[in-house]
């Protein structure tokens, strides 16, 4: 007998993969040129030219034994080195190489980290509307996922609900800002309005309560706003970081955790991070991408397509009449549907060959998800669409 869990797990796609295989079959029929993807937050964008250049250069110039070979379980010291050193440098923070575990992208960074903390009854907090494997990668580390939702207008936290899911048992919170779905950022004050009432609360139930921060779209902000870094916040935290995005390379799987040393039991929760990774076998993350990330920190690809996108399309809906909190990072809008059945929605969308997803994935409802990581052109062509759709809800005429 198998695990009838995880096959379940495997048989059952996410409402993001559903559509995404269904605007695959589209494509085929009408060309792909006459199909709207809004489904998936695959960069559109080229890594940045740096990528390559190196690459070739390290592989080149690298003995093909240490080029290929394993690396150190938590990563190169020298990657890791590196990465201290740019945080530290950019972000005033103090970061410690031996605090870093390099890992496959932010996924693994995440499944370490919650299978590293997570003892018997242990909560841990997420906002909704959320990254839809948060369930998955929390549960399967065997805690109580629980959803704590968020002001429906501005789609930040809700304080007093938050402070209501906190009990004994919490044992971290999770944030993800730039948000996915939502685009939107947790600024200084929400930042230092979460650190203060964990702090509040850790005195009260005696025991650490981590805050875990998935930040794969850190350096995808447009107009300069800043993302405020963490660990200058809050001492019991974690960061999980991917280059997946910023460098355009999701296929690659780098990424890393930093444990923040100003936590109490930093070098014993480092040891834990190792241990799940040993246990989890995220270990010796990919040999030549770590040898890169030291000579391309700071680079990013050209996100000024994902400001122009962005720009265009909300100014496009929000004259059509859809409401959307504007997002100021990562690359998705994230429309008030104007049916309350957000899965309706979607598919009426369908009748104009555009592919959103529906809010459900995300812990919410009453939303789609954009993902206007696509050319700019084919934005364009999609506002006529947007407008025929908006027509049908009688948002604009
Ligand atoms: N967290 C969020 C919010 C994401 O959007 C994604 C990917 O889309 C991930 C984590 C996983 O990223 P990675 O490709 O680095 O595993």
């Amino acid at each position: 007998m198998i695990s009838q869990e995880m096959a379940k797990l495997g048989k059952k796609r996410s409402i993001i993969r559903e559509i995404f295989e269904y605007g695959k079959i589209r494509k085929a029929e009408i060309g792909e040129e006459n199909v709207f993807d809004f489904s998936i937050g695959n960069p559109s964008v080229p890594a940045p030219d740096c990528v390559n250049a190196e690459l070739t250069k390290i592989i080149a110039e690298t003995d093909s034994i240490k080029l290929h070979g394993y690396t150190s379980a938590q990563g190169d010291y020298i990657t890791r080195k590196a990465i201290a050193d740019f945080i530290n440098k950019t972000e005033n923070a103090s970061l410690d190489p031996n605090l870093i575990y390099m890992t496959v992208g932010a996924a693994a960074a995440l499944t370490i980290c919650f299978h590293a903390i997570t003892l018997p009854q242990d909560e841990i907090i997420v906002f909704s509307p959320y990254f839809a494997e948060y369930k998955v990668f929390i549960e399967g580390a065997n805690a109580k996922f629980v959803v704590s939702p968020s002001d429906n207008k501005t789609l930040l936290p809700d304080y007093e609900i938050f402070k209501s899911k906190i009990n004994a048992n919490t044992k971290a919170v999770v944030i993800n800002s730039p948000n996915n779905p939502s685009g939107v950022i947790y600024k200084e004050d929400v930042i230092i309005k979460l650190a203060d009432i964990l702090r509040e609360k850790q005195k009260e139930y005696g025991h650490p309560i981590y805050i875990v921060s998935d930040e794969p779209y850190r350096e995808l902000v447009y107009d300069g706003i800043k993302v405020p870094f963490l660990t200058n916040y809050y001492e019991n935290s974690l960061v999980c970081y991917s280059f997946s995005k910023v460098l355009s390379l999701p296929g690659e799987r780098i990424g890393y955790i930093a444990v923040n040393p100003k936590m109490s039991d930093a070098s014993e929760m480092y040891a834990a991070i190792c241990g799940a990774g040993r246990s989890l076998g995220f270990i010796c993350a990919p040999s030549i991408f770590q040898k890169l990330i030291p000579n391309v920190l700071g680079q990013t690809s050209d996100i000024s397509v994902y400001k122009e996108n962005r720009d265009i399309l909300y100014k496009a809906l929000t004259e059509y009449g859809f409401r959307c909190v504007h997002p100021d990072g990562a690359f998705y809008l994230y429309i008030e549907t104007p049916e309350p059945n957000s899965i309706a929605f979607a598919e009426k969308a369908k009748k104009y060959e555009l592919l959103v997803v529906p809010a459900d994935d995300f812990g919410s409802s009453g939303f789609a998800r954009i993902a206007y990581c696509v050319t700019t052109e084919q934005i364009k062509k999609s506002l006529p669409y947007f407008k025929k759709l908006a027509i049908d809800y009688g948002l604009t005429k």
